[in-house]
């Protein structure tokens, strides 16, 4: 299609009402129409959606749209329905549908009536669909949710990865690529995995200058303090994510019994009653929902004004997804999430029973939650950094909206203690977990200890100066910073790394934030 012959802009008034673009919006729909294949890395509400339906109403031909999500094609495809007088205009295929109904979607396809199809990666692996959608006109592949492509993404589904071999058997159709979580390791990826090194990308901003990030230790005393925190936002609506079921359904208990209007969600409701728990929330019925991850996808209520963490989520791209939930208005939104390390061994000791090469991700994404967790420099800086973007903690848009700069934590000197705690690990021979190294530091002996006779060598007790809670402590930093490494095969045996070596021949400098405070929760997790 010529550009020259279309006008856009009557175009997204046409079908969508609006009358400009969202931010990168036309030069994506431009470069799709203009045939280029195209990667779209937008955070959630960038407005991804339309850079591809607009393009795929206006062309000729079928756009196919593969989407993980059943539920979520069906919205859009209602959405889109309600934007044509003609039904055919957007079709869902997949399993579900009957004979008769998958004629219907041929015939509405043949026919030129059909502008977008969805499918789901599996119902592409079918042969019949496939040699169908080979006898039709085909605008263009989206390829939603990219990330999914990824095994270091948030989401990995192995059926992406026959999605390129699928495409090509198609013929020579432009493939456009969509995600809202793209850390430069999944960018990468995706590219490569789509076989499509010549994309033009198109990058939109992540700061969400609106969002106010704060981290609070997590202590006994939680439930008192997510109270306190809802009550500070009386009659607002909220989000509390927890790992599990049985913790959504108590603290939902907790907050209804203490006047709060809350309802759980998990994937252990049923339909009908998660159907009726969401839809309280968008009508606010209720303020708040106390949920598992099983909450929020496709959920647009603008005015969401605060996202609890109840437990850290299992990576840094899942805790920008769910917070993003708030204040997608632009309002106030509040992003507190509760973090101790019992939970991260917590997560880890879940995932030790998965393959070593999932476990390896994994253990690698926690420790960047744990980082985030424990910095103590500009949250928004680090988040940001972490999906590829600069930004100025000084002058950026949002600098002042997180706990780390608004009270800025001491941090200390801690070069010594860092290359004492390196040789200790070196010269136990690479036997011990954190455990076992902070017993060796401050001289407590326990079985294994006793067993190797570590307790006889000259550096037994040589930390002692400091307590066990510092050690765990300077042992984390230290492994964000990569000057240890954690042995994947014996879980969590410590190795000094080659920079870790470079370091004990040359220390230099290295600031440990005193930001954490310990819990008395926290206490167990060490000693057990
Ligand atoms: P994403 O898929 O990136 O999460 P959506 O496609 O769901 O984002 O869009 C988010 C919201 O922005 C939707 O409510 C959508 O209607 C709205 N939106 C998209 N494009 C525009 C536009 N050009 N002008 C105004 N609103 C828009």
């Amino acid at each position: 299609m010529n550009l020259d012959e279309i006008d856009i802009h009557k175009e997204l008034k046409k079908y969508f009402g609006f009358s400009q673009f969202k931010g990168l919006q036309e030069q994506v729909i431009k470069s799709i129409i203009t045939k280029h294949n195209t990667f779209v890395i937008m955070p959630t509400g960038g407005g991804k959606s339309l850079c591809y339906q607009l393009p795929a109403l206006i062309q000729n031909g079928t756009a196919i749209v593969v989407s993980p999500l059943i539920a979520l094609m069906k919205n859009q495809v209602d959405a889109i329905r309600s934007l044509s007088s003609e039904n055919g205009i957007a079709h869902v295929l997949n399993s579900s549908l009957t004979k008769t109904e998958i004629n219907q979607v041929k015939k509405d396809i043949t026919s030129g009536i059909t502008k977008l199809l969805y499918v789901a990666p599996e119902s592409l692996t079918k042969e019949e669909y496939v040699e169908f959608l080979q006898s039709v006109p085909i605008s263009f592949v989206a390829i939603d949710e990219a990330h999914c492509i990824s095994e270091w993404g948030h989401d990995f589904r192995p059926e992406y990865r026959n999605l390129r071999h699928i495409i090509k058997q198609l013929g020579d159709v432009p493939v456009i690529g969509l995600t809202a979580t793209a850390t430069p390791k999944v960018q990468e990826d995706i590219l490569k995995n789509l076989d499509m090194s010549d994309a033009t990308t198109f990058k939109a901003s992540f700061n969400r200058p609106n969002l106010f990030y704060e981290v609070r230790t997590k202590t006994k005393n939680i439930e008192a303090d997510i109270i306190r925190f809802i009550k500070q936002h009386k009659g607002k609506s909220g989000i509390i994510y927890c790992l599990s079921r049985k913790k959504v359904e108590e603290i939902a208990e907790v907050l209804q019994v203490n006047g709060i209007s809350a309802v759980p969600y998990h994937a252990g409701l049923d339909a009908k009653t998660r159907a009726k728990h969401q839809d309280m929330f968008l009508m606010e019925d209720v303020d708040v929902v106390v949920a598992t991850i099983a909450f929020g996808m496709g959920i647009d209520k603008p005015d969401v004004r605060f996202v609890i963490h109840h437990d850290i989520p299992k990576s840094l791209e899942s805790y920008y997804q769910e917070t993003g939930r708030a204040g997608r208005d632009g309002g106030e939104g509040h992003c507190l999430a509760y973090y101790s390390y019992k939970d991260v061994e917590k997560l880890e000791k879940f995932m030790s029973g998965k393959p070593v090469a999932e476990q390896e991700i994994g253990f690698a994404l926690l420790q960047e939650v744990v980082a985030y967790a424990e910095t103590s420099m500009s949250r928004r800086k680090f988040l940001l950094h972490y999906f590829g973007e600069e930004f100025d903690s000084e002058t950026g848009d949002g600098a002042d909206m997180d706990d780390n700069v608004r009270n800025p934590k001491t941090k200390v000197e801690a070069k010594d203690q860092v290359k004492m705690l390196l040789e200790v690990v070196r010269d136990t021979k690479y036997l011990y977990k954190s455990k076992e190294i902070v017993f060796t530091l401050i001289g407590r002996v326990n079985a294994t200890i006793k067993a190797h006779r570590t307790d006889a060598q000259t550096f037994f007790g040589c930390g002692s100066d400091y307590d066990e809670r510092y050690w765990m402590a300077l042992i984390r930093q230290v492994l964000v910073d990569g000057l240890l490494t954690k042995d994947i095969e014996t879980y969590g045996i410590l190795k000094v790394s080659d920079k870790g070596h470079a370091f004990i021949k040359n220390p230099v400098s290295f600031m440990m934030s005193e930001d954490h405070e310990y819990s008395e929760s926290e206490d167990e997790a060490i000693v057990t």
